[in-house]
């Protein structure tokens, strides 16, 4: 069974406002969570994790726990990932830092290129940073609900390009809205996915 992690529903500095997140968590990511329980619940799935949900639900074709399941995993990724006094300036460490250098040579060629990604996703879906069993990255674009996790891939870090997720805030300005997201990233979080 999944809950709800709570989450105060206080904006994210200037770049998510309160309303934004009390839309958004409150009320999408509370929606995903209650219908993914609802189509889980007296099945054998409803022991299962949300990473075991979508990985059977993509192979035998269960439409619905997989919508449910990879918006989950997805809003998890994305709220867990920020904090309000992030440093705009902050950057990755480690060898996550590492790995993001070998593959586009410095942080700020990936920002731009994850940026342009996200951006051309068509209608709705996620960006995602995501590294193989060997720890290479690669940049994700994903429709609707899929995500790394659904290809065999490890997710690090999301983006999320619903328009529920910064219309309020941004209207149509979808690349503001990525430029911004960068000032909030808590890179610890980000780091100890990889
Ligand atoms: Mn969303």
């Amino acid at each position: 069974m999944e809950k709800l992690t709570v989450l105060p529903y206080k904006g994210l500095g200037s770049v998510i406002s309160a309303e934004t997140i009390s839309f958004h968590h409150g009320k999408h990511l509370n929606a995903y969570v209650t219908n993914l329980n609802k189509a889980v619940e007296g099945t054998p799935m409803a022991d299962m994790t949300v990473e075991q949900l979508i990985v059977k639900s993509a192979a035998e074709g269960l439409t619905p726990v997989f919508n449910n399941a990879g918006q989950v995993l997805n809003h998890n990724c994305y709220f867990e990932q920020f904090k309000e006094d992030a440093a705009a300036d902050a950057a990755p460490g480690g060898k996550l830092a590492d790995a993001i250098e070998a593959e586009w040579g410095s942080f700020e060629a990936f920002k731009a290129a994850f940026n342009a990604a996200g951006t051309a996703i068509f209608g709705s879906g996620w960006v995602w940073l995501q590294a193989d069993a060997e720890g290479k990255l690669s940049i994700g674009k994903y429709s609707g609900a899929d995500n790394p996790v659904a290809h065999g891939l490890r997710p690090i870090l999301t983006f999320d390009v619903w328009e529920h997720a910064y219309y309020l805030d941004y209207q149509n300005r979808r690349p503001d809205y990525l430029a911004a997201l960068w000032q909030i990233i808590d890179w610890k979080v980000v780091e100890a996915r990889y």
